[in-house]
């Protein structure tokens, strides 16, 4: 099927909406296109949110152990990636690593525990983190992401203050059995109705570059716009050696950014956050992709390392975007800030600071040098890479070293 992504952005702007057929031909249509592409949902990505890109940071509470057995993910069981192991970090230490990340320029924090579901007694801690939080940060957004909800938590969470609730879809209804076993759909499908009855706002999204058909990608979007996902992270599989998706590699750069524009198109007033696997798929295309797309993840992702902060957020200047809920000065300011920590760890290094490495814990305030602060490199020295393989990450929550904000 052939046609006019301009003629499909006019319908869409004048209150129609994109159907199947459309969503596949966006996600069919010749690399040649891209810019066509990118062009229309452009314009539906500047009707809703103008140049603002919201800045999301992870603080992953409790990693790795888990009895649940995701094909994709490097926490289930079975999964031998090297990925660090803890369990709930205390209230403290899930302050201090989402200020770095607010002070990194975040405006929601997404706090997530690995693990089928939570336990009362978990509910009991994030609602401590949660209340600590909105104390402390005033205007913070929070997001939990505890997995499979049973009966009157999701009425906690919001009681205590939580904002969202994450809980993907992952995939369409008919692939879903095929990347995991252990959970249904329905029970996905579940959750996020809990969710939104008590008042909390849905994040739902899905993985890219599991063995879908185009078809099962219109599926899982259409499914996610049935939910009324409010937001909609959008990951790009992550093929960690030592699970059943390892040296998995079915996207291209130009590829994740039609998928990201069919997101627009089937969703267009939604927050489409670009998610895991950004800098690994998206590559020379992450800023490209920001046209279609309104929101990111700073610095580190769950188990794996993201690219240094200061580069996504000169990314975001250096392409007229401005931080949602931030004005101008506060972003130019927070970039030289980075800058200076930047410097400082060159200077560091160099022999010239008694902490080494940036690893003085506080991305803000530094250690005393009057430099700023630390920052962090591209990856951390013993997080190990490869092209197609993460970074494992090896700094921020559940480490001694300063966190990626
Ligand atoms: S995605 Fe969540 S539930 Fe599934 S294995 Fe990973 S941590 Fe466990």
């Amino acid at each position: 099927m052939t046609i006019s992504f301009d003629d499909l952005a006019d319908k869409i702007l004048a209150g129609g909406s994109a159907t199947p057929e459309d969503a596949v031909a966006v996600l069919q249509a010749d690399d040649s296109e891209l810019m066509s592409i990118v062009a229309a949902a452009g314009r539906l990505r500047r009707k809703h949110f103008a140049n603002t890109v919201k800045v999301n940071y992870l603080v992953n509470l409790k990693s790795g152990l888990c009895p649940e057995n995701c094909n994709y993910c490097s926490q289930a069981i079975g999964s031998e990636a090297p990925i660090l192991k803890y369990s709930y970090l205390s209230k403290e230490e899930t302050l201090k690593q989402a200020g770095m990340g607010l002070q990194g320029g975040a405006t929601r924090v997404c706090m997530v525990s690995s693990g089928r579901g939570p336990s009362e007694r978990d509910i009991d801690k994030v609602v401590e983190m949660t209340e600590a939080l909105k104390d402390e940060y005033a205007g913070v957004e929070v997001c939990a992401c505890l997995g499979l909800l049973k009966d009157g938590q999701a009425e906690r969470l919001k009681a205590a203050g939580v904002d969202a609730y994450n809980h993907n879809i992952n995939t369409a209804e008919s692939n879903h059995d095929t990347i995991v076993q252990t959970h249904t759909y329905a029970d996905r499908v579940d959750t996020i109705g809990k969710a939104k009855t008590a008042g909390l706002s849905p994040c739902s999204g899905l993985i890219a570059g599991l063995g879908e058909t185009d078809e099962q990608l219109a599926e899982a979007l259409f499914a996610l716009k049935a939910l009324e996902s409010d937001s909609i992270p959008v990951n790009f599989l992550m093929p960690f050696d030592g699970t059943p998706y390892e040296n998995t590699w079915e996207l291209s750069p130009v590829r994740c950014v039609k998928i990201l524009a069919t997101a627009r198109f089937v969703c267009p007033d939604k927050e489409i956050r670009i998610a895991g696997g950004r800098e690994m798929h998206l590559r020379s295309l992450q800023a490209t992709a920001l046209q279609v797309a309104n929101s990111i993840f700073l610095g580190d992702y769950l188990t794996s390392e993201g690219q240094d902060a200061l580069t996504d957020l000169e990314m975001l200047r250096d392409n007229g975007f401005s931080i949602l809920g931030m004005d101008q000065d506060a972003f130019n300011e927070l970039i030289t800030s980075h800058q200076a920590g930047i410097t400082h760890r060159a200077h560091a290094t160099q022999g010239g600071c008694a902490t080494s490495g940036g690893a003085c814990g506080s991305s803000a305030g530094g250690c005393g040098d009057g430099c700023g602060g630390c920052s962090v490199a591209s990856t951390s020295p013993e997080a190990e890479t490869s092209e197609h393989n993460p970074a494992i990450r090896r700094r921020g929550a559940g480490t001694e070293v300063a966190a990626n904000a």
